[in-house]
C-alpha cells in the first residue's frame, strides 16, 4: 500500500483526487471517509470534521474499525490519511503500530505546503470546518506529522517521499505523485 499523509490544507486530497481522475483504475481509499461512514451509522454524526471532537475512546474505536476495513483492501491500494489528527485530547497518531504491523507498506508519501499556503487554503475552503489554528500551531502540527511519518517509515521499513504542493504547482505535484506510486519491480 501507499500511504499518503500531510497536514490539513497541504492539498493531500487535491493531489490524490486529480490522480484518480487521470488514472480511473487506481484503487484509492480515504481513511477519513471509512471512519465517517461508520460514525454516521453508529453515532449519527452529520459532519466528518466532528469526529475530532468525539471522546477519545470512541475516536479510537472508529479508527480501529476503519483499519479493519483497510486490511481487506488489495495490496496496491493508495490510502489518503493523516500522520496525526489534532483532537481536543492532543495529537492522535494516524497509523499506530497495531495497524502498521498488519499491512504491507510500499512507501509513504508526505504532501507539504508552506504555513502561509496552508493558512490561506483553510480560510478559502468553506466546504470544511477546518480548525482555526495560528501559524505557530500549524508549524507545530507539521513538525509532529514529520516526526511521526519518520517513525512509521522506520517501523514499516519503507521510504518517505516528500512532495511540495504550493499554489499553482499542482501539475508538478501530480507528476511527482505518479512517479512515487508507480509499481516497482
Ligand atoms: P480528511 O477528510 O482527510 O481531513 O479526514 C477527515 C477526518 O478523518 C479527520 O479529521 C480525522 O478525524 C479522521 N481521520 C483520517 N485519517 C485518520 C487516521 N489515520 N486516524 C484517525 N483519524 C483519521
Ligand atoms: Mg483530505
Amino acid at each position: 500500500m501507499i500511504i499518503v499523509m500531510g497536514t490539513p490544507g497541504a492539498g493531500k486530497s487535491s493531489v490524490v483526487d486529480e490522480f484518480v481522475r487521470r488514472h480511473p483504475d487506481a484503487k484509492v481509499v480515504n481513511f477519513g471517509t471509512l471512519m465517517y461512514e461508520i460514525a454516521q451509522k453508529e453515532y449519527g454524526l452529520k459532519d466528518r470534521d466532528e469526529m475530532r471532537n468525539l471522546p477519545r475512546e470512541k475516536f479510537r474505536e472508529l479508527q480501529r474499525k476503519a483499519a479493519k476495513v483497510l486490511l481487506n483492501q488489495p495490496h496496491d491500494t493508495i490510502v489518503d490519511t493523516h500522520a496525526s489528527v489534532r483532537t481536543k485530547d492532543g495529537y492522535y497518531p494516524g497509523f499506530p503500530y497495531y495497524i502498521l504491523s498488519k499491512i504491507k507498506v510500499d512507501a509513504f508519501v508526505y504532501i507539504h505546503a508552506s504555513m502561509e499556503t496552508i493558512l490561506s487554503r483553510r480560510m478559502r475552503d468553506k466546504s470544511r470546518k477546518r480548525d482555526l489554528e495560528t501559524p505557530e500551531q500549524i508549524k507545530f502540527h507539521e513538525e509532529i506529522n514529520l516526526s511521526l511519518v519518520c517513525t512509521y517509515a522506520s517501523q514499516a521499513n519503507a521510504p518517505v517521499k516528500f512532495i511540495i504542493n504550493e499554489d499553482g504547482k499542482l501539475e508538478e505535484a501530480i507528476k511527482e505523485f505518479e512517479e512515487s506510486v508507480k509499481p516497482r519491480e
